[in-house]
């Protein structure tokens, strides 16, 4: 048993989700990322002196959203607090938030183990509040400050200390990463910030139910990053102690080139925020009525939809867990499952296998979304029909593909075009067979003795005279009536 073992890891997550309003959450500046620097600003964003916020009721729409999502009680009666530190990328010198009374509390995520069985996370609490700007370091000249973001409104969903490993931590990361996506509130990306996390971590002797002293992790901008920043802290705390030294409440800044965390801040350093009520915003009343037209909106979640495809399509876990890991996908998948003439789990099957296999590689290495796939779902679901009618083989629709990508003709087109259709014709196959057979008489012995394998040889060699326009099904009937 390694040292290790001896410990158990407790993590805890902080997730922010940037809001895709158009506006701010207090002013009416666009929140448009990758605009002039300084450029989306107004007196409210910028915190000049006696200018009063107003709320974008679209923000409380999204985190009811969000609450309702994660089976989050909706608070009445919610107010927001200043958070007050001082730093060059927040002009006003606070942050509204909320502290006492969020919007949203005591929900969970339901995230499934390697083993198939289902683990609930819980959710503490999930709170609107506003970002903050940008500061700029890796300069030449001195800092540069970028108050664009300032005010862009998030949501931050703060789960209780309950998983136990880099695993679970990214599991459920990806639960509210799909989740958001889902409702349509962020856009989850990750590399450009608008969806973040920073993780809290202590370890304690298994069988122990006190909680260690928890790190913070920062800056880790993927969940690869996530995962390897989780690990190398849980090491470096069980290494310190083992060595006789004691965790200190810290933060610490992942650096992804040197896979290290360095210390940012200690408990020492750490900020007294001062929370207190904000007085120039009303406290936000969320009543039934308005629960209940959001509840009315909510789209079919991604745990709900990935059951759906493994009953009512009869998919495997695996597929279902693949196709709807972002809801355009599994719109895609529907549309494409929606072309078929003759829809069966064998038709249904294949186009599941074309999404998961041939779509998204060429997403992968295009770098494209599934929106912006060229190839329709009108029309990959039309050229599985043509497979499953007998007209082209998986094969030769390898090529079609191929083709629709480049040219997104409709496949029936395209197989007219290239004079693709598939031979079925049983006296012309038989033809090319009986010249082939004739060829190899020893293969013939070698297979009659025994040496099931060559089936293969004798269909390759019949797919090569015919370039791949043999119908296989036909071809290996005919091979084994003649071979029998
Ligand atoms: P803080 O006041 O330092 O922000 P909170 O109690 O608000 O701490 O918790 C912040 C996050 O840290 C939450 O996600 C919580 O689950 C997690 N957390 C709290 N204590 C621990 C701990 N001892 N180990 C791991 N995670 C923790
Ligand atoms: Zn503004
Ligand atoms: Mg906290």
């Amino acid at each position: 048993m390694s040292i290790y073992d001896k410990y158990e890891a407790v993590i805890g997550l902080e997730v922010h989700a940037q809001l895709s309003t158009k506006s701010k959450i207090f002013c009416g500046c666009s929140t448009q990322f990758g605009s002039a620097p300084n450029s989306n600003v107004c007196p409210v964003c910028l915190g000049m002196p006696g200018v009063l916020p107003v709320l974008n009721k679209q923000v409380v729409e999204f985190a009811i959203r969000l609450g309702l999502a994660t089976h989050c009680s909706i608070t009445p009666t919610s107010i927001f607090a200043r958070k007050n530190y001082f730093y060059p990328d927040l002009p006003k010198g606070y942050q509204i938030s909320q502290y006492e009374e969020p919007i949203c509390q005591h929900g969970y995520a339901d995230i499934e183990q390697e083993d198939g069985t289902v683990k609930r996370v819980g959710i503490t609490r999930i709170h609107m509040e506003e970002d903050a700007g940008k500061s700029i370091h890796d300069m030449d000249v001195d800092t540069l400050v970028d108050v664009n973001r300032c005010g862009t409104p998030l949501l931050e969903i703060v789960s209780e200390p309950e998983m136990h490993s880099s695993k679970e931590a990214h599991k459920y990361l990806f639960s509210i990463w799909q989740t958001v996506k889902y409702l349509g509130i962020c856009d989850g990306n990750m590399e450009e910030g608008s969806f973040r996390c920073d993780a809290n971590v202590s370890v304690r002797l298994k069988g122990e139910t006190k909680l260690g002293t928890k790190a913070e992790l920062k800056n880790m901008n993927s969940f690869r990053n996530v995962e390897r920043a989780i690990d190398y802290e849980i090491k470096r705390q069980i290494d310190l102690i083992e060595d006789g030294g004691a965790v200190v409440q810290e933060t610490l800044l992942w650096n992804a080139e040197k896979n290290i965390a360095t210390s940012m801040r200690s408990k020492e350093e750490a900020h007294d925020y001062r929370y207190f009520p904000e007085p120039d915003l009303v406290p936000v009343v969320v009543d039934k009525v308005w629960i209940a037209s959001v509840e009315k909106i909510l789209p079919e979640l991604p745990n709900a939809r990935k059951k759906r495809f493994v009953e009512s399509y009869k998919l495997p876990v695996y597929d279902a867990d693949v196709l709807t890991q972002e809801r355009e996908l599994a719109d895609y998948f529907e549309s494409s499952v929606n072309q078929l003439s003759k829809k069966n789990d064998e038709s249904v099957k294949s186009v599941s296998n074309w999404v998961m296999t041939d779509v998204l590689r060429v997403m992968n290495d295009e770098k494209v979304t599934i929106v912006d796939f060229s190839v329709s779902p009108e029309h990959l679901g039309a050229m599985v029909n043509l497979i499953m009618d007998g007209t082209i083989s998986g094969k030769i629709a390898k090529e079609v593909f191929d083709d629709m990508l480049k040219t997104k003709e409709h496949p029936k087109a395209i197989v007219e075009r290239k004079g693709l259709v598939q031979i079925s014709d049983t006296g012309a196959i038989e033809t090319e067979i009986d010249a082939i057979l004739a060829k190899f008489p020893n293969e013939i012995a070698r297979f009659r003795g025994g040496d099931a394998k060559l089936m293969g040889f004798f269909v390759g060699e019949t797919m090569k005279v015919m370039k791949g326009k043999g119908n296989p099904k036909v071809i290996n009937e005919i091979l084994r009536k003649k071979l029998g």
